[in-house]
């Protein structure tokens, strides 16, 4: 039985888990170029308290969680965790989205352990502009990644795309031709105002409806039912390719009234959504005198407490770094 269903009838069974604020990248976008303040690791959950909040949630109706950060695959053991979690009985699905750096690594641990499906994250294919973006000259690695990932045979390996005016909008087709020659789900998604950066101020938003205008006038575009995910994306799939192309539009059409799921910060925050700073403490409960029950309380409050929708589309911005949330 599901008890995470809120006032507007929206059923929550999704959890997205930041297991770290570390990362091996700064993209502009998302981490300020000097980094952020790290937290001190006292203050970070354990492998052990993500368990018990995990377990919390399936007894109320979770049963899908993802990895996420900073970027999971820096923090040690990250393995042992996706073995922990796979096996809390009532959970069905484990994911990860990472930056692909370290996947060539762990990739083959990670599916020996039942990790079920990954989403690797890349902006460009020009490996320039990768550097400029991230701040790294790490973008082979990151193909390496995605690489592993298909060599694996991990299914779906979907890639994420923050689509920016002037910086890779001249990309798209390379994009898009990848889906003709490899089962890869590209999944363009629109930029997001997030955190005290340099990327509130600039204006490289550039919407779907814009971006499918653009792809009409070269390919056809069909309707797909591909649907392996928890999210909004809505997908389409050129002729015969081996892959699909996906769209999220968190600014132009947003799918609040669909959201599915809560976030869980790396100190132990429950986060109803993404773009408001309203927070509830998890921490105090795993670490102090105090009945685990607890836990299932505070995820009932956050239910309660899920905003209608966010409001970023009229320039409304939240205050964390999307890295410190877990994106
Ligand atoms: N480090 C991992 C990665 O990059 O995949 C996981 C964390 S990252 C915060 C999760 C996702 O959020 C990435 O796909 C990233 O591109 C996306 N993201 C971060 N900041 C964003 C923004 N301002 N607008 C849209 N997407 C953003
Ligand atoms: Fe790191 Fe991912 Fe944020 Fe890039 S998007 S800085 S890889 S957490």
């Amino acid at each position: 039985m599901n008890n995470l269903i809120d006032d507007l009838g929206r059923r929550v069974d999704y959890l997205r888990i930041s297991v770290t604020d570390r990362c091996n990248l700064r993209c502009y976008y998302c981490m300020p170029s000097q980094g952020v303040d790290l937290t001190d690791h006292k203050e970070i959950l354990t492998y052990e308290e993500i368990v018990k909040v995990v377990q919390a949630s399936v007894r109320l109706g979770v049963k899908k969680v993802r990895l996420t950060g900073g970027e999971p695959l820096l923090r040690p053991e990250i393995v042992n965790l996706v073995r922990m979690l796979k096996g809390i009985g009532g959970i069905n699905e484990v994911s990860l989205t990472t930056n692909g750096i370290l996947l060539n690594k762990y990739g083959e641990e990670l599916l020996s352990v039942g990790l079920d499906r990954v989403n690797i994250s890349l902006d460009t294919l020009d490996p320039n502009k990768f550097k400029r973006i991230t701040g790294y000259d790490q973008h082979r690695q990151v193909i390496s990644g995605i690489e592993k990932a298909l060599e694996l045979g991990l299914d779906p390996v979907k890639v994420n795309v923050v689509l920016m005016k002037g910086i890779n909008d001249d990309e798209i087709f390379d994009f898009i031709n990848l889906t003709k020659e490899k089962p890869l789900h590209i999944r363009f998604i629109e930029f997001m105002p997030a955190g005290n950066n340099s990327a509130k101020d600039d204006d490289r938003y550039l919407s779907i409806g814009n971006l499918k205008a653009r792809i009409r006038k070269r390919e056809r575009l069909l309707p797909t039912k591909f649907n392996k995910g928890n999210g909004p994306a809505y997908y389409y799939q050129l002729p015969n390719a081996l892959g699909t192309l996906g769209f999220i539009t968190p600014i132009s059409n947003h799918f609040c009234s669909s959201c599915n799921r809560l976030r869980l910060t790396a100190t132990g925050q429950l986060r109803p959504c993404l773009s408001s700073d309203n927070e509830y403490g998890l921490k105090e409960i795993l670490r102090g005198n105090k009945e685990i029950k607890e836990l299932e309380e505070v995820f009932l409050k956050s239910i309660r407490r899920k905003p209608k929708e966010h409001q970023m589309e009229q320039g409304d911005n939240f205050f964390k770094n999307m890295s410190e949330i877990g994106g």
